[in-house]
């Protein structure tokens, strides 16, 4: 079966670096140039002849493998005409009227990077052109070409140092590596497709389950079988989200008449979606090793719309899903969930988030901020009680007891445990203003 691991790199010295982004440089402006080739010709411009399959990138390959190797060239060669085939096939679809997935007209491969951001820093390189070791000091080697050894007196391939654990040291094969400059947290990046035994699947331990709740203030709460209970706090991210989204609509009050946008105005989104994407990336990176390592097989995650129709104000409803992009959130944990072997199974989990734990009542409950209480005695944190509510209801699996639950907070690159960690209300969620706060949703506060 394929699996991919994904992990962090680090050059070892300045000079590698430097090599190291030349490299990648080097692959994005032949990507370009090979599309630019392709799209002008796709486009009929004058002076291009034949289509686009008549593009001359032998030539491209030629000028570019002193630096990249011979193969890597080649790579991102045949990878840019994947990305071609990709199109084509995509809007046949799209003209075919007994086919309906497709709704929009496909655009064509774009470019890696523009002239005001430069280009974006990627390659992709040949399962025989790198090596990865794990073991203590895991490490990488890939490749270069003779004349970025020349420009930097270097000898065989580069070595990079790799960070973290992979989900799947032992594989059969390993496929075409990608590698990349994250910008966004400024490191290195690479994901290495790799096909591994059919038995590996069969880890004795995973059999567990796990659900999650999930919201804004509180982006995600899980509760495990193992009874291990995690909080991922999304309130400050929340709020930058919407400190953004005020910015741009501040400057969009200000345009001329007859403008809808600026280059500020299309910044701040972008800026506005990567943040996101990588706190959700991240945190399901996080989340997901961890359910790893407590042998869960399977996530049970709530459809947004359940939780947004039961309990949540309309008004932060539209500001939550937007900020949630849920879909896209799932998606992105089905696929990490699946490189650990993992599978997501989403499920209504109507009422959970109000049914008391102790006596089963959804009338009685009351939520204040991050707490639910019951007349009948029972007082906890909603998110959390909600994620096990939600669990037992789906497994037939004994929950074991509750440990202390971790909760993590997120720094702009990592979610990372929080040294305070009592999961019960601190000081900054009083400044909470309660007439904002729907009296039973995980609604977010302070919003104008
Ligand atoms: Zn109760």
């Amino acid at each position: 079966m394929k699996r991919t691991n994904t992990f962090a790199v680090r050059p070892l010295s300045e000079d590698g670096e430097q090599l190291l982004r030349d490299l990648l440089d080097a692959s994005a402006a032949l990507w370009n140039e090979v599309n630019y080739q392709r799209l002008m010709r796709y486009n009929s411009e004058d002076g291009f002849e034949g289509g686009v399959w008549d593009a001359d990138t032998g030539r491209l390959e030629g000028t570019y493998k002193g630096v990249l190797g011979a193969s890597t060239a080649q790579q991102v060669i045949r990878k840019n005409s994947e990305a071609w085939r990709g199109f084509f096939g995509t809007k046949n679809k799209y003209h075919d009227d007994s086919n309906t997935s497709v709704t929009e007209h496909p655009s064509p491969p774009g470019f890696r990077g523009n002239e005001d951001d430069g280009r974006v820093l990627k390659t992709v390189i040949r399962n025989t052109s790198y090596t990865v070791e794990w073991g203590e000091r895991s490490r990488l080697e890939i490749l270069v070409g003779s004349e970025l050894k020349d420009r930097y007196d270097h000898t065989g391939r580069l070595r990079l140092e790799i960070v973290g654990v992979p989900n799947w040291p032992n594989y059969e094969k390993q496929g075409r590596l990608d590698l990349w400059y994250d910008e966004i947290d400024c490191t290195f990046r690479a994901s290495q497709p790799v096909t591994v035994s059919n038995d590996a699947r069969d880890t004795p331990l995973a059999s567990e389950k796990a659900a999650l709740d999930i919201g804004a203030n509180n982006l995600v709460a899980c509760t495990t079988t193992t009874g291990a209970q995690y909080l991922y706090k999304g309130r400050e991210l929340f709020q930058r989200f919407r400190e953004t989204t005020r910015e741009i609509a501040r400057l969009q009050s200000k345009l001329e008449d007859g403008r809808y946008s600026s280059k500020r105005i299309r910044r701040l989104y972008l800026k506005r979606t990567r943040r996101r994407d990588h706190a959700q990336e991240a945190l399901c990176r996080d989340l997901l090793e961890r359910l790893y390592s407590e042998g869960v097989d399977t996530v049970y995650v709530g459809r947004l719309t359940d939780v947004l129709e039961t309990h949540w104000s309309v008004e932060t409803n539209a500001k939550t899903h937007n900020f949630w992009a849920f879909k896209q959130f799932t998606e992105r944990l089905v696929c990490t969930a699946e490189e650990s072997g993992i599978s997501v199974e989403v499920r209504s989990e109507a009422w959970t988030s109000q049914e008391c734990p102790q006596c089963s009542s959804t009338d009685r409950t009351t939520r204040h901020q991050d707490t639910l209480t019951c007349p009948c005695g029972f007082e906890g944190h909603a998110d959390l009680t909600a994620s096990e509510t939600f669990l037992k209801r789906h497994t037939q699996k004994a929950v074991r007891p509750m440990a202390r639950p971790v909760r993590f907070e997120w720094d702009d690159h990592n979610w990372s445990e929080s040294p305070r960690s009592p999961v019960r209300e601190s000081p900054k969620e009083q400044r909470t203003d309660p007439s904002t706060v729907h009296h039973d949703g995980n609604v977010a506060s302070g919003d104008s």
